[in-house]
């Protein structure tokens, strides 16, 4: 179907595939008050046990879209993991901070899935400019200049919709992936295991809090500590193994490791997956774009596939609410791939690497080379920037992620930015904003003489200006040595925030 340059697509964004990345843009989208349609193969939600991790960046995320208070009711703060070998002993230790951090959350958390997405699910419902069909098969995308069709089957009868664009979070096997063409870059990562989800129905307080890795040359396994009365065991399969039989619970009762008996606890759920390490070469084509594990996928290990997907949908939300709303040029969402998929890799790189640990390990000592150069038998979190961020190229503090500071009236400073920039600096440096800046719909200025916290953060980076991004990673940051002459490190990183997000030259 071909457009004529004048027609109008009756949505700004279709996503397909309400998993954690679409349901979490779909929050994003739905801030911004545009208009979103979501198509989702399946009736109801994900009946398998998946992911029971997340971290402080993704719960910021769900901060900003309002509903970090009510799932903060539903997780516990994780604290960590432990590596043992076969007999037990301790090989290495991944112990998390039971702090806050400077993101303003703590840096682990443990969740039951269905509760993450009823809550997802449940703040969606508040955009009425967000639509969702389910049982809406995705089959195809067409692309002009004017807009995308995609076409699904809804019970069996076929339609089509326009959109502005389209975000395939539509998992592994995207159709949106297939459509904009490009290949997976793959990690060579390949394993089978079994998934079990089990609800306790005795006291096992024995069985502790941490997360158990064994490490076995013959069998790993792993035991997590997930809310409640949920625990979840992940049990690597060998090549002859079939999913017939070894989802037969007298198999998963003999292989369970730390051990359970079936009079302990009911097994709830269970699935075998394919783990696997790829990174989808297209990130964006045209009107389309992949988030999720639409564009990436990685070994659970570390518990940050899902984290990953939400990393995406933080980072294209807003921009994409930058071209519709704000008037950006289309070229601000080729930044999307830039940003993400380096930052992705190294999540990537990083999965394979325990997951192959987890093989091979037979010592303290083998351990610590894969995963701690230091040698100290400790494991530290990712914790990055983006490499190829946007912003002035000079710039070395851009793509930082940015802590998240209290405001004078208690407020965080998430909340504040509800969905725009933050301008951080001095009463002098913002009195006089560009205009595009100053109308407040697409940053907020948080005077530093104001902000006690916003003080101490510009203070302890030496900057005279922060601008931190709806998706809370630093675009720039203008040292206090360089503002000099009349603040003109100041007005070009302002002049610059205005060039790349709106249709203002300021
Ligand atoms: C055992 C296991 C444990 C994990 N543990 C963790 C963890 O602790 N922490 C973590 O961060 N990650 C974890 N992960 C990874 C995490 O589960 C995934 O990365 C995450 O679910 C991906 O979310 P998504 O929304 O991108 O894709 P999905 O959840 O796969 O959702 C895709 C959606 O698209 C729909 N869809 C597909 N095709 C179409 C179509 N043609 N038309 C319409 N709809 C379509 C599907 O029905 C589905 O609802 C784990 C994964 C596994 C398997």
């Amino acid at each position: 179907m071909t457009h004529s340059s004048d027609f109008a697509p009756t949505h700004d964004v279709i996503i397909v595939g309400l998993g954690p990345t679409g349901a979490t843009l779909a929050n994003i989208l739905g801030g911004y008050g545009l208009k979103v349609l979501v198509l989702e193969r399946e009736a109801g939600v994900y009946p398998l046990p998946r992911a029971v991790h997340f971290d402080d960046e993704a719960m910021r995320v769900f901060q900003s879209i309002g509903l970090s208070d009510e799932i903060v009711d539903d997780v516990r703060v994780n604290v960590g993991t432990k590596f043992v070998d076969k007999r037990q002993n301790l090989l290495l230790d991944w112990s998390r901070p039971q702090e806050i951090g400077p993101l303003g959350w703590y840096p682990s958390y443990r969740f039951h899935q269905p509760d993450l997405e009823a809550r997802l699910n449940n703040g969606i419902a508040m955009h009425d400019n967000v639509v969702i069909k389910r049982s809406a098969t995705v089959t195809s995308i067409e692309m002009d200049d004017a807009a995308v069709t995609v076409s699904f089957t809804k019970d069996g009868a076929p339609f089509s919709e326009s959109a502005a664009y389209v975000v395939g979070s539509d998992g592994a096997r995207s159709v949106v992936r297939a459509a904009i063409g490009g290949e997976w870059e793959d990690f060579g990562f390949k394993e089978r295991w079994l998934v079990v989800d089990v609800q306790l129905t005795t006291d096992r307080s024995d069985l502790g809090d941490y997360t158990i890795q064994t490490c076995d040359r013959d069998r790993p396994t792993t035991y997590v500590r997930c809310p409640r009365d949920w625990r979840r065991w992940e049990i690597s399969l060998l090549p002859d193994e079939t999913p017939e039989d070894v989802t037969q619970d007298e198999f998963i009762w003999r292989n369970v490791r730390p051990a359970i008996t079936p009079d302990e606890g009911d097994i709830r759920r269970k699935a075998v997956y394919n783990f696997e390490s790829k990174l989808a070469e297209k990130w964006r084509s045209g009107r389309a774009f992949v988030a999720g594990d639409a564009a990436h996928l990685m070994p659970p290990f570390m518990g940050q596939g899902m984290c990953t997907g939400i990393r995406d949908a933080a980072n294209l939300g807003w921009k994409l609410a930058a071209v519709l709303k704000w008037g950006a040029p289309d070229a601000l969402l080729d930044s999307y791939e830039d940003e993400r998929r380096s930052h992705t890799r190294t999540y990537v790189e990083t999965a394979v690497r325990v997951g192959h640990m987890m093989n091979s390990a037979q010592t303290a000592e083998s351990l610590t080379h894969v995963i701690s150069p230091d040698g100290s038998a400790k494991m530290n979190s990712i914790n990055r920037g983006l490499d190829n961020a946007i912003g002035e190229a000079t710039d070395d503090d851009r793509g930082a992620r940015m802590p998240q500071p209290c405001l004078a009236d208690g407020t965080r400073l998430s909340d504040a930015m509800a969905g725009r920039f933050a301008v951080l600096g001095s009463r002098q440096h913002l009195a006089n904003l560009p205009t595009p800046l100053s109308s407040g719909d697409i940053a907020i200025c948080l005077e530093r003489e104001n902000h006690p916290e916003i003080e101490a953060l510009l203070a302890s980076k030496a900057a005279a200006l922060l601008i931190v991004r709806p998706d809370f990673y630093c675009f720039a940051r203008v040292s206090e040595e360089s503002v000099i002459d009349h603040s003109m490190g100041v007005q070009s990183a302002l002049t610059t925030l205005a060039q790349q997000v709106s249709s203002g030259s300021a």
